[in-house]
């Protein structure tokens, strides 16, 4: 018989398979899920314009939802089939067509390197900024610049969830976090690449709400959140702020992208 213990979080909304740079196969996730007891797994390979990433192309995105959609078929699990977009201008664009945005049943959106940019502009003033930005301090107008474009994107887009935020593009996690609390997007408590001690302080001040997510790459690695959860009661913050501990986050951005 199994003993293994059964997770307490309802769904892991971010995560990678071989259709991206991820390891491990739609198959795999979903059993890895199961196994552990998630009641909901989102699929969120890389978008369209992240070709390092070995991302999506239009094609693959509906081939993944073919084969999750024959797989997940009567398995005790609810399956979102989505994206993890890219910032593509500094305006906030993303790199999907805005008749897209209703396909996405989890929208998931970040800065990542080597991402093509809509302009030569704007990859100098995101890309070239952002690998400065290893090298020294990024100075106020590069912060400032980062902030406004994912602010920009949270306006314009009915985004779910704001990945890994200040990981390697910074920015004001304060002022990010405030929009999204406002719009209703949920920062997300990245396992993989989680936020120190400081930017989690201004995070939680904005009073936006939180999700853990795993950003696996293998399925081992699914609802795996020690990281996150270790991060927050170092805060003294109860796991129950997490909008996936024991509930559903639900995704009210998600009707503003269907449309009627
Ligand atoms: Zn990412
Ligand atoms: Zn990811």
């Amino acid at each position: 018989m199994e003993q293994k213990e059964k997770t307490k979080y309802f769904g892991d909304y971010h995560t990678h398979t071989r259709y991206s740079d991820g390891v491990s196969t739609v198959k795999q996730n979903i059993d890895a899920a199961v196994a552990k007891g998630l009641k909901e797994l989102a699929f969120t390979d890389h978008g369209f314009n992240n070709p390092s990433y070995g991302a999506l192309s239009r094609q693959s995105f509906k081939n993944q939802r073919a084969e999750i959609q024959n797989y997940a078929e009567g398995k005790d699990i609810k399956i979102y089939h989505g994206i993890e977009a890219d910032i593509i201008g500094l305006d906030g664009t993303i790199d999907l067509e805005a008749d897209e945005l209703g396909d996405m049943e989890v929208l998931v959106v970040g800065y990542h390197s080597f991402a093509k940019a809509k302009s030569f502009f704007d990859w100098r003033k995101i890309y070239v900024s952002a690998f400065l930005s290893f090298l020294a301090k990024p100075g106020r107008s590069v912060i400032e610049r980062n902030t406004k474009a994912l602010i920009n994107a949270v306006k314009r887009y009915p985004i779910d969830i704001l990945a890994h935020i200040n990981h390697l593009f910074k920015v004001d996690c304060y002022e990010v976090a405030k929009a999204c609390a406002d719009y209703g997007t949920y920062i997300e408590l990245n396992a993989k690449h989680m936020n120190s001690q400081d930017e989690l302080e201004q995070i939680l001040k904005s009073g936006v709400k939180l999700i853990a997510d795993s950003d696996a790459h293998h399925y081992a690695k699914i609802a795996d959140f020690s990281i996150v959860e270790k991060a927050l009661t170092g805060k003294g913050v109860d796991l129950s702020a997490l909008e996936n501990y024991e509930k559903t986050p639900g995704f009210p951005r998600r009707k503003q992208r269907i449309k009627e």
